[in-house]
């Protein structure tokens, strides 16, 4: 299993909630893009096999990217690696980018799966967030990918706004069910710092979240999807059946997968490699042959605490079997009495610890009580 991402940095304009690598400036596009074709040549030996299983266009915005940036890319992929037709390739794009021309493109180009940022069906949220689209542009994004044979879609969705209570939150559910998605992730808004909604919210002008709604909007979310057969695989991922994301279950597999461009993360083995962020930077080093990179050698704990953090989030778990064999008894024993306490947020059976719903609200807490310290 191998994956190959694709950070295209390049958006319209600035979401407030957003704290991704972008830029609004779209003029060195495709230098850009120029830039990555290189990279790919000096990185395709990363993992030590040409066959992938996932390619995925994340960013940032790639459904900004023209035809013929694309095409480079995928002259270069074919150039340097192979994959068959079970091959998962997504693309990112918001729903104001598409239309009948580019999505025969893509799907021309062979991609099939559509990750389409829809994020709310609420005109007044969606300017409020500073998205680039309105609700019905949202809609009918789908129903055009639908129309043009794209059976894999996903939808995301931002819980935990101000706009939000349980009754506008299940009129949101209703119509994300309605519109019979293979694939919704659905986040808990976080207001991370040096954004704008974190810059508003220490002024003042915006409110905390509101963890008790979120809460309670995260049960509905949970029970509404299982009742639509959307399973709930991650805490924030739900699919159809036989439609569990590819390429973002390599991350929680630990499953080798290469970043191209700006700000990408590669992981082999025990190695993870980080890119420059900026695109100036990255254009420059890459033309120049100059190193854009920086490499971490991961050590036992970082890859413990990376594999429990991870699989906690999962439908499957953690299972003492697999975790002794990667990391040993002394690891084992450390998870066992980490774990103990939380006996009421957990399911345990056949060796293997999943959370339950109550333990779905408490991951990130549970995983940083279960790590290894220095
Ligand atoms: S379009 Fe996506 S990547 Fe760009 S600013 Fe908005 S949320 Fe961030």
């Amino acid at each position: 299993m191998a994956g190959l991402y694709l950070h295209i940095p390049f958006c319209k304009q600035a979401c407030h909630y957003c704290d991704f690598h972008f830029s609004t400036n779209l003029r060195s596009k495709t230098d850009l893009v120029i830039a990555m074709v290189k990279e790919i040549e000096g990185q395709k030996q990363f993992f030590g096999t040409k066959h992938l299983n996932s390619i995925y266009f994340g960013g940032g915005t790639p459904s900004l990217l023209t035809v013929s940036e694309l095409g480079m890319l995928f002259d270069s992929f074919q150039k340097h690696f192979t994959w068959d037709h079970s091959c998962e390739i997504s693309l990112e794009a918001n729903p104001d980018d598409i239309d009948k021309s580019k999505l025969k493109a893509w799907i021309n180009f062979g991609i099939n799966r559509l990750s389409i940022g829809l994020q709310s069906f609420n005109d007044a949220e969606l300017q409020w967030m500073n998205r680039a689209h309105n609700a019905i542009e949202s809609e009918s994004a789908v129903k055009m990918s639908q129309d043009a044979g794209i059976e894999n879609i996903s939808i995301d969705l931002i819980y935990g706004t101000k706009f939000q209570n349980l009754s506008n939150w299940e009129s949101t559910l209703k119509k994300a069910i309605d519109l019979n998605c293979a694939h919704v992730s659905a986040y808990n808004l976080t207001i991370e710092g040096k954004t704008k909604l974190h810059h508003l919210l220490i002024n003042g002008a915006e409110p905390e979240v509101d963890e008790h709604l979120s809460s309670k909007q995260f049960e509905r979310l949970v029970e509404r999807f299982a009742e639509a057969g959307l399973e709930q695989y991650e805490i924030s991922n739900f699919a159809k059946a036989g439609k569990i994301a590819v390429h973002n279950s390599s991350y929680w597999f630990q499953k080798p997968y290469l970043g191209i461009g700006p700000s990408a993360h590669s992981y082999h083995e025990k190695l993870r490699q980080w890119n420059v962020k900026s695109n100036a930077l990255y254009i420059q080093q890459i033309t120049k042959g100059e190193k854009h990179f920086e490499i971490e050698n991961l050590s036992d704990k970082d890859l413990y605490n990376e594999f429990i953090l991870t699989r906690l989030r999962t439908k499957w778990g953690v299972d003492e079997k697999d975790l002794l064999a990667r990391f040993g008894e002394d690891a084992l024993k450390h998870f066992k009495k980490g774990i103990a306490p939380y006996g009421n947020h957990l399911n345990y059976s056949s060796g293997v610890y999943q959370l339950n719903a109550a333990g779905k609200l408490l991951a990130d807490k549970m995983a940083s009580d279960l790590f290894l310290d220095e």
